[in-house]
């Protein structure tokens, strides 16, 4: 039977915004994905909420920072309908700087956020995180920063779109737009990386990342720590995960690498040196979909479809705030 809402793709953009759809409306929705919810970019991700620099990109950051604060209500809401605790903590984060000019852009950020971040001076030791190195350059505490277990997030949203009324169609690949378009009177395109081969003229391209999980016997750190690009999520259970490499060359190539692990693995320790002790327990790749202009792309293709892809290295933190953006749009043509 015909649908009100199709929506292509099963990542956290594609589940966040059938579910959310499903809750503030009342249409009729099918989510169809080619292997299973979350087999694309964010299975893969490393599960941060971490609000943008505002000095570097002020719309974004915004967009942001209001979408990561959406997640405690998102995850509790989870929680009660569908009885998965997606391990929303919003532990903090340590970012460790490795240059002055970090240091010096990171006080235009303190100077904007209220009191959710502060600077740390140099070789700063944390009462409650004696683990974490902070070297000559200093670094920033930010209270703001959370993380959740993406695989439950997963499961959760999954099980919630189906609680709320979703037909949820796993290995269900669409090859043709034209074809969903019959069968639905607005069709969402969020397809990640893969988005190209159902809208051609877009400009999403996929971006390898890699990344590790890591095991000690017990947690000895509690907040996220970053250093350049590379992130740390420790857990109550000692599994720390470490994310993540960043090779645009790569294309659609998802093999992990020697060379990467032990970059990443390398960089871990050097920000928390127990690491050395740690085992490496998992290594994967997954391919970030990054819009034109790096740039998040919502867009109107046609007064039928609508695409929601490219949100590259932040499509968790912005999938509420999509979502929102999606349903608003979708409400005003029903
Ligand atoms: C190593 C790594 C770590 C990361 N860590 C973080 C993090 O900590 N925080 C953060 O915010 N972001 C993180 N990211 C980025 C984040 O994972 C992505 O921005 C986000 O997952 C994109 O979600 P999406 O739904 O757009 O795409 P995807 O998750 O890729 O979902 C697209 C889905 O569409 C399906 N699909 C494709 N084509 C078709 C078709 N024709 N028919 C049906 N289904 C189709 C795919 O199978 C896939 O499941 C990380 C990424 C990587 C690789």
């Amino acid at each position: 039977m015909k649908k009100d809402v199709a929506i292509v793709g099963g990542g956290i953009i594609g589940l966040m915004t059938a579910w959310q759809l499903a809750q503030r409306t009342n249409l009729s929705i099918a989510l169809f994905e080619r292997e299973e919810c979350g087999a694309g970019a964010t299975g893969a991700a490393i599960g941060g909420l971490i609000p943008y620099s505002f000095s570097r990109s002020q719309g974004v950051a915004e967009v942001q920072r209001q979408s990561i604060q959406k997640y405690p209500t998102i995850a509790e809401e989870l929680r009660v309908l569908t009885g998965i605790d997606c391990g929303y903590t919003r532990a903090g984060r340590i970012h460790v700087f490795t240059s002055d000019g970090q240091r010096d852009n990171a006080h235009k950020d303190v100077e904007c956020s209220d009191g959710w971040q502060k600077m740390l001076p140099a070789f700063h030791k944390f009462d409650g995180e004696p683990e974490v190195v902070i070297g000559e350059f200093g670094g920033l505490q930010c209270d703001l920063t959370a993380f959740v277990k993406i695989t439950l997030l997963i499961e959760a949203l999954k099980k919630a779109c189906q609680l709320a009324g979703v037909e949820v169609c796993e290995q269900t690949p669409i090859t043709d737009l034209v074809e969903i378009c019959a069968q639905a009177e607005q069709v969402v395109v969020a397809t990640g990386c893969w988005t190209q081969a159902l809208i051609p003229d877009c400009e999403v391209r996929p971006v390898k990342g890699q990344a590790l999980k890591l095991k000690l016997p017990k947690q000895i750190f509690t907040r996220m720590v970053r250093q350049n690009e590379v992130y740390l999520v420790p857990y109550a259970d000692g599994t720390v995960l470490v994310g993540s490499t960043s090779e645009p060359e790569a294309g659609f190539d998802i093999t992990p690498t020697a060379e990467a692990r032990n970059v990443l693995f390398g960089k871990a320790c050097q920000m928390v040196p127990a690491l050395a002790q740690a085992e490496v327990v998992d290594h994967w790749a997954g391919l970030r979909p990054r819009g034109g202009k790096r740039q998040p792309l919502i867009k109107r293709i046609d007064g039928q479809t609508l695409m929601a892809a490219g949100h590259h290295k932040i499509g968790l933190c912005l999938a509420p705030s999509v979502a929102d953006a999606v349903v608003q749009d979708i409400s005003s043509i029903f």
